[in-house]
């Protein structure tokens, strides 16, 4: 569908949508006559009708700018959303690419005093059946410690995939197998290749991905 077809269906679904709101505000939420009982049904009525008010918000582009209200905030002439407000849902296309947020990064050079203040976002989706989780955060100081230290501004992402983890940050791409699995759950231990002596290296289903100068360029766990 192209811009100018949706807007067209936007605008006329939001004016059925309007009268609708109009019509229950009008006749019931603002009549005397009716009972306290039947009164909460029509407000129920109503705060649905402004539940799909905001679902139909979200496909606006706002392409015709904004008009001011009467309390000085800037309103979409088509679907009447603030200039600026939050959306609480986020609406994705069905068919094709999906985009979700922009690239955050760590945005300021200050140390803020808890996590929450630093916090830029912490996201996560389940993407059918696959778990992604970023988390963008400032360097703030945290209390974890007795002597209190500052933790770094930080870019993470993580992928859950089956007993599989995909930790990725700046310094480090750290896969986790079967750890859910793993009986008992015993000491884990860590080393380089060349600590490890040839006979242990067996039990290592990893292949390492090189040019011609011995440039890392990947690796290849199997399954
Ligand atoms: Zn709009």
């Amino acid at each position: 569908m192209n811009r100018v077809k949706i807007e067209k269906d936007l605008k006329k679904q939001l004016n059925v949508l309007f009268k609708s709101m109009d019509f229950v505000s009008k006749n019931f939420l603002n009549n005397e006559k009716i009972s306290q009982k039947e009164m909460q049904i029509f407000f129920n009525i109503y705060q649905q009708l402004g539940l799909a008010w905001e679902f139909l918000g979200l496909q606006c582009g706002h392409w015709e700018g904004y008009k001011r209200t009467r309390d000085k905030k800037e309103a979409c002439k088509i679907c009447g959303k603030i200039k600026g407000a939050d959306d609480f849902y986020v609406l994705l296309p069905k068919k094709g690419f999906k985009k979700l947020g922009v690239k955050a990064n760590p945005n300021s050079k200050k140390t803020f005093e808890n996590k929450k203040g630093a916090e830029i976002v912490n996201d996560t989706i389940n993407f059918y059946g696959a778990v992604v989780n970023v988390g963008v955060h400032n360097s703030y100081k945290s209390s974890l410690f007795d002597q209190g230290i500052n933790i770094a501004a930080e870019r993470t992402v993580n992928v859950k995939e089956g007993n599989i983890e995909c930790h990725i940050d700046k310094h480090l791409i750290h896969i986790r197998l079967c750890d859910r699995d793993r009986k008992g759950r015993g000491k884990r231990y860590g080393g380089f290749p060349w600590e490890i002596k040839r006979k242990n290296l067996k039990h290592f289903p990893v292949i390492f991905d090189f040019d011609e100068k011995y440039k890392f360029l990947g690796l290849t766990i199997l399954k």
